[in-house]
């Protein structure tokens, strides 16, 4: 461990990623740069107050363009776009994003200032996601931060498996999907390269998000039209935001919820018209001990805003990978900033 760069590389407690000395990422702090590394709700908060504190927002280009659908407009001034693999120089400081496999747009950020070079990988899965190397300190998230969450299969076996449900159930009438945003985008993608090519019926916020990622994927959405609400009574697929479920699953069809927390199969009946698709868009406790042997820093930061057993994560790498490895913040501060 180097001391002197742990300071660069810290989570605060209101989830806040303090990032070399001029960077801060997922949430506000009083720094001269903030990074959105995605659209999701508990990476965007206070947006507003650092649009007004800090010179410059960063983002990937894609990511901008979710948070204007999602109404979370950062001012043209004040936008950076970062591609990946790009790098830029602030005050000493140098930036740059990498790719992370979770939601379009979604990047890892590396912060080399005052001769450390620390990285945080913001939400992942594996594969699909660069590896930071050749860090000082990395700050991981730990979604599923122990083997209780363990899940034993990889999201192309489940999505293989919502493929099969899809195509037995959708004679009988429409499939209603539930998910967050970025999670139903990828799927609705997902599904057409593999060849689902039953209309797609979402929400306009819905629709104008999985377009931004079809383009960004060079894929053809087909037929996708909006719902408005009420029954359907077509064999569609109608992908709707996991906040509303409870006040679909009383319409005709069959109700399938996308949740990485199913750990017991991978499609789960919950009720004779409900199921379970255990799919998710963050590593697997395993996968998340992949990254980390592979990236292979000299200290590890387990990001415990987020993640859950963060302690458990952090104590299994010191243990295990021999890397030191603490938990942060130790205490979670979730009011209002
Ligand atoms: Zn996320």
């Amino acid at each position: 461990m180097i001391p002197r760069c742990s300071k660069y590389a810290v989570v605060g407690d209101k989830g806040e990623i303090l990032l070399g000395r001029g960077v801060v990422a997922d949430a506000f702090a009083r720094r001269l740069l903030r990074v959105v590394t995605h659209a999701h709700k508990d990476h965007t908060r206070g947006l507003k107050s650092s649009a007004r504190w800090s010179l410059y927002v960063l983002a990937t280009p894609v990511t901008f363009r979710f948070l204007d659908v999602l109404g979370e407009t950062v001012p043209r001034e004040k936008r950076l776009e970062l591609s990946y693999n790009k790098r830029i120089n602030v005050d000493g400081e140098s930036i740059e994003f990498r790719r992370a496999r979770h939601i379009a747009g979604s990047a890892q950020v590396v912060v080399e200032s005052s001769g450390c070079r620390v990285g945080y990988t913001g939400d992942f899965k594996l594969p699909g996601t660069d590896v930071l190397e050749d860090l000082d300190v990395l700050v991981v998230d730990a979604t599923y931060g122990s083997p209780r969450y363990q899940r034993r299969w990889s999201d192309w076996e489940a999505l293989q498996a919502l493929i099969e449900l899809i195509e037995d159930r959708i004679k009988y009438g429409p499939v209603w999907i539930y998910g967050f945003h970025g999670k139903l985008q990828e799927v609705m993608i997902e599904l057409r390269k593999r060849g689902v090519d039953y209309p797609y019926l979402a929400e306009p916020v819905t629709i104008k998000l999985a377009r931004i990622t079809a383009e960004e994927y060079g894929i053809d959405l087909g037929d996708t039209r909006s719902y408005l609400g009420g029954p359907v009574d077509e064999s569609a697929i109608v992908f709707i935001h996991a906040s509303k479920r409870r006040s679909k699953t009383r319409l005709p069809g069959t109700h399938v919820r996308l949740t990485g927390w199913e750990v017991r199969s991978m499609v789960r009946m919950t009720s004779p018209s409900t199921f379970n698709v255990s799919f998710s868009d963050h590593a697997t406790f395993r996968e998340l001990i992949e990254y980390v042997r592979d990236a292979s820093p000299k200290m590890v930061v387990v990001d415990a805003y987020r993640g859950k057993d963060a302690w458990y994560t952090a104590k299994y790498i010191e243990r295990l990978l021999g890397i030191p490895a603490t938990y942060m913040p130790k205490v979670k501060n979730i009011g209002r900033i």
